[in-house]
């Protein structure tokens, strides 16, 4: 059995092509979407959460006054409409743009705990029909760190996974037949083997899963990870993570509570 820690990596991220959005927003809007565009986009903290003002303003043609006659005032700063946005939980636009994360050496039991959130995700989790372990790769839970016989425990499911794994002559099956025996043997593995997930959601899902998997009723494994997941979101995405507030747990992982909970 091999030791290992959960790892969290932002990936990809939504990014603008800025000349056709500035050329949709003169063609739409005429010099006032323009202005609107050249001093926002020169402050914007963020691709994702400019786009996701973009298309919040096109509701009210609100880039400026005297496009839409209605509108005789608009929120100058990009933290002013986002936060009026999150306090009148308007959303559906942060739908708009997504992150991607890759998480590698989480468990399975991670795994089922992320996959329970369907709404506003992509997940592709390595499969263990095509990937065959070489060992058990694990994290061990700080409950059980100084307990040897949860690491005998593994290592004992370890041995009778490598002594099944030996009755057969992998070199000479076909790739159907491995996949077959594969996924019969990786029954008997631990739901705490270590896998890799890659994780696409977009901000409105994000939200709610920090909120959720940091309550201090989470498990800790998912709550170590959305406490990093949050912690990169305040500093990458600070409009759409303003309301956002971290309190320190007794196992030191944090618990993050946004002032609006329904976006
Ligand atoms: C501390 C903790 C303990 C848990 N314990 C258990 C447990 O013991 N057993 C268990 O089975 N699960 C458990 N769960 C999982 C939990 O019940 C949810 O399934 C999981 O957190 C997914 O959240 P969600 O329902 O908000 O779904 P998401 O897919 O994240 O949905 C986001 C939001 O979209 C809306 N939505 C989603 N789907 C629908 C729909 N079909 N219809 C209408 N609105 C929808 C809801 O407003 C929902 O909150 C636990 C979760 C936590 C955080």
């Amino acid at each position: 059995m091999k030791k290992i820690v959960p790892k969290v990596y932002l990936i990809a991220e939504t990014s603008l092509v800025k000349e056709n959005l500035e050329k949709m927003l003169s063609d739409h809007g005429g010099d006032i979407a323009k202005m609107w565009y050249d001093s926002t986009q020169a402050a914007a903290s963020s691709n994702g959460e400019y786009l996701i003002e973009v298309a919040g303003r096109m509701c009210y043609e609100s880039y400026g006054v005297g496009m839409n006659p209605n509108v005789t005032k608009i929120r100058g700063t990009s933290k002013e409409y986002l936060e009026n946005i999150l306090l009148k939980g308007d959303g559906s636009i942060l739908e708009h743009s997504t992150v991607t994360f890759a998480f590698l050496n989480v468990s399975r039991v991670f795994t089922h705990e992320l996959a329970r959130h369907r709404v506003g995700t992509a997940i592709s989790q390595e499969s263990l029909r095509y990937v065959r372990p070489k060992e058990i790769k694990l994290w061990v839970p700080p409950e059980m760190e100084n307990d040897k016989d949860f690491v005998e425990a593994v290592e004992t499911i370890e041995n009778g996974y490598k002594k099944l794994e030996k009755k057969y002559n992998w070199d000479s099956m076909d790739f159907s037949l491995k996949k077959i025996l594969t996924s019969a043997l990786r029954r008997i593995l631990p739901d705490g083997i270590a896998t890799n997930v890659i994780w696409t959601a977009n901000h409105r899902t994000i939200r709610h899963v920090i909120t959720m998997r940091t309550s201090p009723y989470a498990e800790i494994e998912i709550r170590k990870v959305f406490d990093e997941v949050a912690n990169k979101m305040k500093v990458r995405y600070p409009l759409i993570y303003q309301d956002f507030e971290r309190t320190e747990l007794p196992d030191g992982t944090g618990s993050w509570k946004p002032k609006n909970i329904k976006v």
